[in-house]
């Protein structure tokens, strides 16, 4: 760490801060979670408290982004007040990940007690039967609307695509034409060998280039210039679409990270793909320079081979 620098010993400065705030879900997405999946009890769960103190530790160091996630961050029942509480951290942008099931009753209370106002929702179907084939939850009419209503009440709202070969490889074009008509963006993720995933990755995987292809059989599109530590490629189409790949299995983008990750026990790990993490829950506040000194010290600087947890258990 230099000064008061979150840098690596590649040299990269950290500046966005990933939390997860439970491994529970009230969703079972084929590609994410097993069908009988083990929680984290709540008692061992890191307090509100603790999560913003340590937040509010690591934006005095340089983070500008926090994102919320899980598991499923919504069933949370203290994740408004988590939200108020990093709202007055300074951090440039304060977002979320969710599946939009229980979001849009949230929407109004975030909107006006905290300044989170990045939403990543996630809807890996635009057909109702197929939503639920992949998410194993019959509820793609209250993720759309949700959607919709987070657009209208003027928050920044991306849909997370993960992209399976088999599964909805047909809807491609399908949500290019839904992202010009609904004015919200896109983002197709390919799928990641971690987890249940393992089993049937290389049937799965759609490496981002071959989606882009074809999505250029038929539209125009023009790239985008984006930050260095981007995780997407972006587009926009001809019929307005913004649409985005994330290439994680293709085309990693390990090299330009700038990331940490806070588990919802409180342990703070440099890398999704590492198990390695320090854990703060309980940890006296003098300690904390010492620990994110020693997790800067272990960020791997390229690609993992393997995932040493499914990515519910770690924050995705
Ligand atoms: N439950 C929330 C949701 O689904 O948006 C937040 C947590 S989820 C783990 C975060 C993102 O990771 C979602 O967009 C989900 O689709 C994605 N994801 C989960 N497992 C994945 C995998 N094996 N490969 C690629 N993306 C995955
Ligand atoms: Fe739950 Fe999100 Fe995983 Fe789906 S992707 S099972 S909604 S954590």
């Amino acid at each position: 760490m230099v000064g008061h620098v979150l840098q690596d010993k590649h040299g990269r400065r950290m500046r966005k801060l990933r939390i997860s705030l439970l491994d529970a879900c009230n969703m079972r997405c084929v590609y994410c979670m097993p069908e009988k999946p083990h929680f984290t009890p709540q008692e061992d769960w890191a307090s509100a408290e603790e999560i913003v103190r340590i937040a509010g530790h690591l934006c005095a160091l340089g983070i500008e982004e926090i994102r919320l996630t899980g598991g499923e961050p919504t069933l949370r029942a203290d994740m408004l007040a988590i939200a108020e509480g990093l709202s007055g951290l300074g951090a440039r942008k304060l977002g979320l990940t969710s599946n939009g099931l229980l979001l849009g009753e949230k929407l109004e209370a975030l909107k006006t007690r905290t300044d989170l106002r990045f939403l990543n929702i996630s809807m890996d179907s635009l057909d109702r039967d197929n939503f639920a084939r992949i998410t194993r939850k019959d509820v793609f009419e209250t993720v759309h609307g949700t959607i919709l209503k987070a657009r209208d009440m003027g928050f920044s709202v991306k849909v997370n695509v993960v992209a399976l070969r088999g599964l909805n490889d047909h809807e491609v074009l399908d949500f290019v034409d839904w992202s010009g008509r609904e004015g919200v963006a896109v983002r197709f993720l390919e799928a990641m060998n971690i987890g249940v995933m393992e089993k049937d990755f290389a049937q799965r995987l759609i490496p981002a280039r071959e989606m882009i292809g074809e999505i250029r059989k038929h539209y125009k599109l023009t790239a985008q210039v984006g930050e260095v530590d981007a995780t997407a490629y972006t587009f926009v189409a001809d019929n307005g679409a913004d649409v985005g790949f994330i290439a994680s299995e293709s085309e990693p983008f390990c090299g330009n990270c700038s990331r940490l990750r806070l588990t919802a026990q409180g342990h703070l790990r440099p890398c999704l793909f590492t198990h390695t993490g320090i854990n703060l829950k309980g940890v006296a506040f003098e300690h904390y320079p010492a620990a994110i000194a020693s997790i800067l010290d272990l960020k791997p600087g390229g690609r993992m081979a393997h995932v040493a947890q499914p990515m519910y258990q770690i924050g995705g």
